[in-house]
């Protein structure tokens, strides 16, 4: 076993579990689909797309697979619903990989910055802070110096969750407190990672919309705080996403992918949603890669995404 299984970043096991629901309810509409048949025609294609657009892979995406299938089943029309099942895996990984032509989704704890700066956003209650908790725990089995900052100083419990979490994960934490600036925490705990000597500083941020001017300013503030203290901060963004959201979720993405530079996503709350085809929709549609899944609330429940594991456990039997 690697490391990275090790550690839980490829469980397969974690991650068939996280799908199941998703799982349990695509395969439910297939085998009903296929029932009595032993070839593809128009009405199982017509099915198919229905299928993949009701768990959530959206219009664009589901349109882009039928017509993939549509190529495949034209020279080879008599295949069993296992045979099609394979097709449908074999032909959302090649789409997925055409449309990403940078390299897929690593666990990197080789940082190029010393500390290394990461921001995290999204809208409140997608699971930043939960996804902060289990990203210092994985970057700390990797042997890194990890620190935390509580740039969401807005709701009273904000601070004291991340500070469970620095617990749990046995990191340090850099807070002020409900109601200090956030740009001020964030100037601190840059500067802090700096004279320890931590690799890593993970920025927790309030939930804010892409709508409201005045977050975003400060949220543009916060990056540029960062900037004067180590070059190049924040050198990553991530970008998290409620998946059980579905179509919600890709709505959020695009406009905050518009409004700030992000560098990564991170869908959370697969292990409660059948709309788990919303992480396929988006890997596909959107240019800012999926890096991780939240796959549960404990500490383990994260993983980096891979197109053909998740896929597999998506699709599988
Ligand atoms: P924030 O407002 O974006 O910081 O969100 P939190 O991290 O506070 O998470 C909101 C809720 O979602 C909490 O109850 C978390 O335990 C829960 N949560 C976060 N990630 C996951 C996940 O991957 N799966 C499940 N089931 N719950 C999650
Ligand atoms: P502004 O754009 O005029 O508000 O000023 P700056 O860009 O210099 O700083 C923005 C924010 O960064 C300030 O409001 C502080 O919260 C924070 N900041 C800047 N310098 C320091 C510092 O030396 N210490 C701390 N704690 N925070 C600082
Ligand atoms: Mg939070």
């Amino acid at each position: 076993m690697g490391f990275l299984e090790k550690i839980g970043l490829k469980k397969k096991e974690t991650l068939e579990k996280g799908v199941e629901k998703s799982r349990e309810g695509i395969l439910n509409k297939l085998g009903k689909a296929f029932v009595g048949k032993d070839r593809v025609d128009d009405q199982t294609l017509d099915e198919l797309e229905e299928i993949l657009i009701t768990s959530d892979v959206g219009v664009t995406t589901t349109l882009e697979i039928i017509q993939r299938i549509e190529k495949r089943v034209a020279k080879d029309k008599f295949v069993t619903q296992a045979e099609l099942q394979t097709m449908l895996r074999e032909e959302i990984v090649a789409l997925l990989k055409d449309n990403d032509a940078d390299k897929p989704a690593e666990f990197d704890a080789d940082f190029q910055t010393k500390p290394h700066v990461v921001l995290v956003v999204g809208v409140n209650g997608v699971g930043k802070t939960t996804t902060i908790g289990k990203l210092a725990n994985l970057y700390k089995q990797a042997g890194k110096k990890v620190l935390l900052g509580a740039a969401d100083t807005f709701r009273a419990a904000a601070v004291d969750q991340l500070i469970i979490w620095s617990e749990r994960a046995d990191v340090p934490i850099v807070q002020q407190g409900q109601n200090a600036d956030p740009a001020s925490v964030a100037f601190d705990t840059v500067s802090s990672a700096k004279a320890r000597g931590s690799d890593i500083a993970l920025i927790d941020t309030a939930g804010r919309l892409h709508n409201k001017k005045a977050l975003m300013e400060e949220l543009t503030k916060i990056k540029r705080v960062m900037g004067k203290v180590v070059d190049g901060a924040p050198h990553e963004v991530i970008l998290v996403l409620d998946a059980s959201t579905g179509q919600n979720a890709m709505q959020q993405a695009k406009a905050f992918t518009e409004a700030v530079d992000i560098t990564g996503l991170a869908l959370t709350k697969l292990d409660g949603t059948a709309k788990g085809g919303i992480v396929i929709g988006i890997s596909n549609e959107l240019n800012v890669p999926v890096k991780y899944i939240g796959l549960g609330e404990r500490m383990e429940d994260l993983q980096i995404f891979e197109r053909e594991s998740f896929v597999n456990a998506l699709f599988g039997e």
